[in-house]
């Protein structure tokens, strides 16, 4: 799969990732994008973007290193899908901070991530959020590939 993928998030949900950074700096925060994927069905004309719809904000339960990594355990992975079936949508991936550092994948973020799922990365400079960009693990996890974010209002319901 070659084509750009695009991810789809409104003004507000952009504005809660960067806040969220804000608030945890010099700490990552990091936290679940809920949504809906790509409408397969809608094959032909135009295919709708992935979307997040609501976040689930995490807690950072890295003690040894929370400056510079965030984890997920599988709790959190079980707390967001349940909150995400609680609105009838999906965890369609995952958002954290880069505290003074850009906003693009570590080593650190290709040896813990899953394929398919979208990664947000908001880079904070002393405290304040600078660019966000998203990405998705290839396939053979050797490393992301950079996906488009639309950051606009939702089109339909
Ligand atoms: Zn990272």
């Amino acid at each position: 799969m070659d084509a750009v993928t695009i991810l789809r998030l409104s003004p507000e949900i952009a504005e809660r990732i960067r806040k969220h950074g804000a608030e945890t700096y010099p700490h990552e925060c990091c936290g679940a994008l809920l949504g809906r994927d790509a409408d397969a069905a809608g094959q032909g004309e135009q295919t709708p973007p992935r979307e997040v719809l609501d976040l689930f904000p995490l807690v950072n339960r890295r003690d040894d290193s929370p400056r510079n990594r965030f984890s997920v355990t599988s709790e959190d992975v079980l707390a967001a899908e349940k909150a995400a079936r609680a609105l009838g949508i999906d965890v369609v991936g995952w958002y954290h901070s880069h505290p003074d550092h850009p906003a693009e994948p570590s080593q650190y973020d290709r040896d813990h991530a899953w394929p398919w799922y979208s990664y947000i990365i908001v880079s904070v400079a002393n405290g304040q959020p600078q660019r966000m960009t998203s990405w998705r693990l290839n396939d053979d996890r050797a490393g992301f590939t950079s996906e488009d974010l639309e950051i606009g209002q939702r089109a339909s319901v």
